[in-house]
C-alpha cells in the first residue's frame, strides 16, 4: 500500500524562513495529487520533505504505514521527476534508465526486462540507442520519467515536470502523464504553479499560499465551492469577478446589493441557505464572486437581469470574452469606482464602445466571502447556527421546541440569539424535524432538515442510521409527503447573545494550559555492558507556576525534535480536550471559580495560573480547589512564540 500521511508538517529553513506549516492531508493509495499555488508557497519544499530531500521540523510523514521522517531518500520506495530532468549526455537513453538499477545491483536480465517495458509504456522504444541530444525536449522528458517509472516505485513524486516545454508539447505531455498514472495505479504527487495543469489533471489537488494550505479538494469542488477568495481568483479562467455587496434577509428573500451599482437581486433564500446568518443584516460589508460563464449576454438565459456597459470585446474563435463594467446608475453613466466584469459568450458578438447592454445572472451559483477574513461565509458545512429564541422562566423555546435551561444556564426572561454549534445537533431527541435528504461533502455524509422554518445541515457518522417517518397527507391532491425526524441539541454548547453581546457563554470543547518546559536529571540504575551501573538520565518537566509534572518520554522526545532549544525558551501551550482533564490526587493545584451544573453533567471552572480550565467533576464535588491530573494521549503540543505545533 502506497497511502501517503502528512500529519501537522512544518518546515522552518535554518534562516528562520517558515516555508510550510501545519500541513496535514491523506493521500489514498492510487491517487493523483496536485500541490499547486504561486510560485514561493511551499509547494516543492512540502515535496521535498516527501522525497527525504529535507528535513522535515515537526509533524509526521507516514508511507504505507511506516513513520518515514527520518528514513532515508533511497530507502522510502518513490521515485521523483523534476523540472530539469537532468539526463546523462554520454549514455544512451538505455544506459540513463538502467543507470539506477546498476547502482542497486539489480541483476542484468532484471535490469532489461524493466527498461523495455516502460520504454514501451512511454513509447520510447526506438530511440533507446539514441543518445538525449538527438532527442526533443518531450522525448527527453519521458526518458526522465522512465528513469522513475524502472525503479517501480510505490510513490511518483513530480516537480513542475513540464515546465520546460512549450505550451503545445505541455498540453499533450499533460494527457499521457494521467494516461501513465491509470496504467501504473500507483500514487502520483505531482507539483504545478498551473492551475490548468492542476484541474486536468488532479483527483484531487491542494491550493497553496504563503506556506499555507488554503484548500483539499477535487477539482469539482474546488471551481464549484472555494473555500476562500484566493481559492475563488486563483482556479478558473477568466478569473472570478468580485464586487463589494451587502445581504439583507427579508421574508423568503436574501435583498443582495452591489456596491456603487444599481444592481440589487431577490434571491430566494434556499440559494443561499448557508450563509451565516450575522452576513444578512443590510449592514455588513461582504464580497461577491460570479463566474463569467454565469453571466450572459443572453437575457433570457437567467432570471436575475443588470445592466453594463461594455469597454471591449475579445474574440477568442471559439468563444468571445466581453470586458464590461457593471457599476452603472439608472441614467446608464459610468460611476466613479467601476466595477469591471468579464463575461462569456459566443463567438463573433460584437458591441460598440461603451455600449450599454442588459446581460442576465445565474445567482445560484454566486460566491459569497466575508470582506476582511476573505474566507467563504456559506461554507459547505456549516460551523454554527444563529436562531432566535425567548426564554420564559428558564425554559427555551428555540426551533419550535421547548428544552428547560440546566441551573448553569438560567437567565432572565426575554429574546436572546442563540449561537449552536453544528457539532451540538445530532439526531435523535425532543425537537421535530423535517428531513430534506442526505448529502455528501468531502466524503462525509451530511443531512438537511429544517426545524420550525430554519434549515440546518448536520454531519452523520458513517454507520449511523437516521430514523425517520412519511406522513402523507391527503388533505388536497397538491399535499406532498413530509419525511420527520427528530433531532436534539447538546445545551451546553450554546451561547445566548443580547445585542451581540454573550450572555451566556458556551462550554468550550478544549482546553488550554501554558507553560515551560525545563530539563532536569534523574539518577537511575541501568544494564551498562552487562554491569549494572548508577546513570544520570535527563527527564524533562512542563512547570506552570511553581510547579510541575514530568513529560512523557515519547511526548518529550518528539518537542524537542521538532522545536530543538527553543522549547525551553518559549511558552509553551498544551491544548487538550476537556474530558482529557480531571480531578487527581497529584497534580497542578488549581483554584475552583465557578462550578458549571449541566443536570447531568458537571464542569469546575477553575484558574490554573493565567488560563482557565474546565474539569469534568463528581455530582457532589463542592471544593475550592482541585489538584489537576491531564491525559497526554491525543494532546497537542503548541511552540506558542515560534508559532508551531511540536506533537
Ligand atoms: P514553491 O515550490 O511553491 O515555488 P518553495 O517550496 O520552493 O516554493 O519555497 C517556499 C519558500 O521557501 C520560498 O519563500 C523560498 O524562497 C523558501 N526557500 C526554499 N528553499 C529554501 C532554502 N534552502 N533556504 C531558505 N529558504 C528557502
Amino acid at each position: 500500500m502506497a497511502d501517503v500521511k502528512l500529519n501537522h508538517i512544518y518546515k522552518v529553513y535554518p534562516n528562520g524562513l517558515k516555508a510550510v506549516n501545519d500541513f496535514s492531508m491523506e493521500i489514498e493509495d492510487k491517487e493523483f495529487i496536485v500541490f499547486v499555488g504561486p510560485s514561493g508557497c511551499g509547494k516543492s519544499t512540502t515535496l521535498r520533505m516527501i522525497a527525504g530531500l529535507e528535513d522535515i521540523t515537526a509533524g509526521e510523514l507516514v508511507i504505507g504505514g511506516t513513520v518515514m521522517n527520518y528514513v532515508e531518500p533511497k530507502d522510502r520506495d518513490i521515485a521523483m521527476v523534476f523540472q530539469n530532468y537532468a539526463l546523462y549526455p554520454h549514455m544512451t537513453v538505455y544506459e540513463n534508465m538502467a543507470f539506477g538499477l546498476r547502482l542497486r545491483r539489480m541483476s542484468k536480465e532484471e535490469i532489461d526486462t524493466r527498461v523495455k517495458e516502460a520504454a514501451e509504456i512511454l513509447g520510447i522504444t526506438d530511440y533507446l540507442k539514441k543518445k538525449p541530444k538527438e532527442m526533443s525536449g518531450g522525448q527527453r522528458q519521458r526518458v526522465a520519467l522512465g528513469r522513475a517509472i524502472v525503479r517501480e516505485p510505490k510513490v511518483f513524486l513530480l516537480d513542475e515536470p513540464l515546465s520546460n516545454l512549450d505550451a503545445k508539447l505541455r498540453t499533450a505531455m499533460r494527457a499521457e502523464i494521467s494516461k501513465l498514472h491509470k496504467k501504473l495505479k500507483t500514487t502520483f504527487i505531482y507539483v504545478t504553479h498551473d492551475q490548468v495543469e492542476a484541474m486536468t489533471m488532479g483527483t484531487r489537488i491542494v491550493v497553496m499560499k504563503d506556506g499555507y494550505v488554503q484548500q483539499i479538494d477535487t477539482p469539482g469542488n474546488l471551481y464549484n465551492h472555494p473555500c476562500n477568495k484566493f481559492v475563488a481568483g486563483f482556479i478558473g479562467t477568466p478569473q472570478m469577478n468580485f464586487f463589494n455587496a451587502k445581504l439583507k434577509r427579508e421574508d423568503k428573500i436574501i435583498k443582495v446589493s452591489f456596491e456603487n451599482t444599481d444592481a440589487e437581486f431577490n434571491v430566494p433564500q434556499r440559494y443561499l441557505a448557508k450563509v451565516d446568518e450575522n452576513y444578512l443584516d443590510g449592514e455588513k460589508q461582504v464580497i461577491a464572486g460570479i463566474r463569467s460563464e454565469h453571466i450572459s449576454v443572453d437575457t433570457e438565459m437567467f432570471s436575475f437581469k443588470a445592466k453594463c456597459r461594455v469597454s471591449y470585446v475579445e474574440d477568442l474563435g471559439v468563444e468571445s470574452q466581453i470586458y464590461a463594467d457593471f457599476a452603472i446608475n439608472s441614467e446608464d453613466a459610468v460611476l466613479e469606482s467601476p466595477t469591471k466584469v468579464i463575461i462569456k459568450s459566443p463567438a463573433g458578438i460584437t458591441y460598440e464602445t461603451d455600449e450599454v447592454i442588459e446581460v442576465s445572472l445565474d445567482l445560484k451559483y454566486l460566491h459569497l466571502f466575508d470582506a476582511e477574513t476573505e474566507n467563504t461565509i456559506a461554507p459547505r458545512i456549516p460551523e454554527n447556527y444563529s436562531v432566535k429564541g425567548e426564554v420564559k422562566s428558564n425554559v427555551l423555546s428555540i426551533l419550535g421546541a421547548k428544552l428547560p435551561l440546566p441551573p448553569t444556564m438560567s437567565t432572565e426572561d426575554g429574546e436572546y440569539e442563540v449561537r449552536i454549534p453544528v457539532t451540538a445537533i445530532s439526531f435523535g431527541g425532543d425537537i421535530k424535524a423535517e428531513f430534506s435528504g442526505e448529502d455528501k461533502v468531502n466524503e462525509k455524509r451530511i443531512a438537511e432538515v429544517v426545524a420550525d422554518g430554519k434549515i440546518l445541515f448536520i454531519p452523520i457518522a458513517d454507520e449511523e442510521k437516521i430514523e425517520v417517518k412519511t406522513n402523507t397527507k391527503s388533505k388536497t391532491s397538491n399535499d406532498k409527503s413530509i419525511t420527520f425526524c427528530s433531532i436534539s441539541i447538546d445545551l451546553k454548547y450554546l451561547t445566548l447573545l443580547r445585542n451581540g453581546e454573550a450572555v451566556c457563554a458556551a462550554m468550550p470543547v478544549q482546553n488550554s494550559i501554558s507553560g515551560k518546559v525545563i530539563k532536569t536529571k534523574v539518577v537511575v540504575q541501568k544494564e551498562v555492558k552487562g554491569k549494572l551501573k548508577t546513570v544520570k538520565e535527563p527527564r524533562y518537566r512542563f512547570t506552570v507556576g511553581e510547579e510541575s509534572v514530568e513529560i512523557p518520554e515519547e511526548i518529550s522526545s518528539k518537542m524537542l525534535k521538532s522545536g530543538g532549544k527553543n522549547i525551553f525558551r518559549d511558552i509553551i501551550e498544551l491544548r487538550l480536550a476537556v474530558n482529557c482533564c480531571y480531578v487527581a490526587e497529584e497534580g497542578f493545584t488549581a483554584t475552583v471559580v465557578k462550578i458549571a451544573d449541566y443536570g447531568n453533567e458537571k464542569f469546575a471552572e477553575c484558574s490554573l495560573n493565567e488560563d482557565t480550565v474546565f474539569v469534568p467533576v463528581a455530582e457532589d464535588f463542592d471544593g475550592n480547589e482541585i489538584k489537576l491530573g491531564i491525559n497526554w494521549d491525543g494532546m497537542s503540543v503548541y511552540d506558542k512564540d515560534f508559532d508551531i505545533r511540536l506533537v
